[in-house]
């Protein structure tokens, strides 16, 4: 809807108003993934009868909505999620941002939100990122989480199009998912709950999608698992896993290596992540020797294989840990080991996580996915 003619996302005129109370700067051992933010925020209104208003960054700070907001009784709300990185020149880069900005507006599309240009977007959240750089923390495995949220903002009870809505975007600074060398997790195969469907929304960053995982994921932790599996029809396709995309690794029997994740038929999220691990691993694992497929695989398949020693490794792919080794699956009551070499994590997840970091922090520069 940004090109009806109605004023469009327009970085050029963005409002800074600086804070003049500024936060103070947590010790980096003291990051809590989304615990603390940073000095500022940035917002853009958008009205059905007029466009776009001019981006504003000011003081983080509480919003005030009516109660009658629809975002509060339909779920009109989606959101993104990528990082910031600080390179060794003190410069701060964003990851493939392009990629979230895309899937953010076909997010949008999904629930009736509008659609932005996202690469003026991207202009606003550079100036938001050069106004909080300190917040940038400094290291390997350090970053500032950004997150893009889109509401409906319309006032009242009635369930249909908002014609009213709000892009605001929010920043924390983050510390490694693992602090010291990788630790995997253990997986719940869950099928008595689905976290997606054909027709549905699993393949869109809403926040709908994400309520109703939390009360399996509690189940599966009271059983000792970690995260979710998400399986889906009866034949048991390996789908997601936590939030996370899944990559397995077999060993075929004509001597090569098969890198295999679920093809993006609609039930998974096209991650960022996943994207990238594919076409590195597409460019750089030697074609004679590995195969790498997007094809549907169940969990029957994952266990006959692991009892064949045909089972290599297994991953969670994603934004926040880029990697995360899979050690064990639990499955109807057994357990599916999946084999972990030293340092706690598979060779190719190990090599895939230093490929893309190389890229984040800008020790390797590649294609246009690191954004200074
Ligand atoms: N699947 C789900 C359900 C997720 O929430 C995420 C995190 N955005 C991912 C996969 C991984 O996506 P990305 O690599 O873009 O972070």
């Amino acid at each position: 809807r940004y090109l009806s003619g109605l004023a469009r996302l327009d970085a050029s005129k963005t409002i800074i108003e600086k804070t003049t109370s500024p936060i103070a700067k947590l010790p980096k051992d003291q990051l809590v993934f989304g615990q603390s933010f940073t000095d500022h925020m940035v917002e853009i209104e958008w009205d059905a009868k007029k466009g776009w208003a001019a981006p504003r960054i000011s003081p983080y700070k509480n919003l005030s909505l009516d109660p009658a907001t629809i975002v509060f009784h339909y779920g009109f709300e989606l959101f993104e999620g990528l990082k910031a990185y600080k390179d060794s020149n003190g410069n701060i880069r964003t990851f493939r941002s392009d990629k979230n900005m895309l899937r953010m507006n076909q997010s949008a599309e999904r629930i009736a939100l509008p659609n932005f240009d996202g690469e003026e977007l991207m202009k606003v959240i550079d100036k938001f990122l050069v106004l909080d750089q300190a917040f940038v923390p400094e290291g390997a495995g350090y970053s500032l989480y950004l997150r893009p949220t889109m509401i409906g903002t319309s006032v009242g009870l009635g369930v249909g199009t908002p014609d009213k809505a709000l892009i605001f975007v929010i920043a924390s600074p983050v510390g490694p998912y693992y602090s010291t060398g990788f630790k995997p997790v253990a997986l719940e195969a869950t099928d008595y709950a689905v976290r997606a469907w054909p027709g549905g929304v699993g393949n869109k960053k809403l926040g709908a999608n994400y309520a109703p995982c939390i009360q399996p994921q509690t189940q599966a932790a009271s059983r000792g698992y970690q995260q979710n599996l998400w399986l889906f029809g009866e034949e048991g396709y390996i789908t997601e896993v936590g939030t996370m995309n899944a990559f397995f690794v077999f060993q075929n029997e004509d001597g090569k290596k098969e890198l295999a994740t679920a093809p993006l038929d609609g039930t998974i999220l096209e991650g960022v992540t996943r994207d990238s691990v594919l076409q590195l691993a597409r460019e750089r694992l030697p074609a004679d020797e590995w195969i790498i497929s997007e094809r549907k695989f169940t969990i029957g398949e994952v266990k006959e294989r692991a009892a064949k020693g045909q089972l290599v490794e297994a991953f969670g792919a994603g934004t926040a840990a880029v990697v995360s080794p899979i050690d064990r699956i639990g499955w109807k009551g057994e357990d599916i080991a999946v084999p972990v070499a030293a340092g706690n994590s598979g060779e190719l997840t190990a090599q895939v996580a230093e490929w893309i970091r190389q890229i984040q922090y800008g020790e390797t520069s590649y294609k246009d996915w690191s954004r200074v």
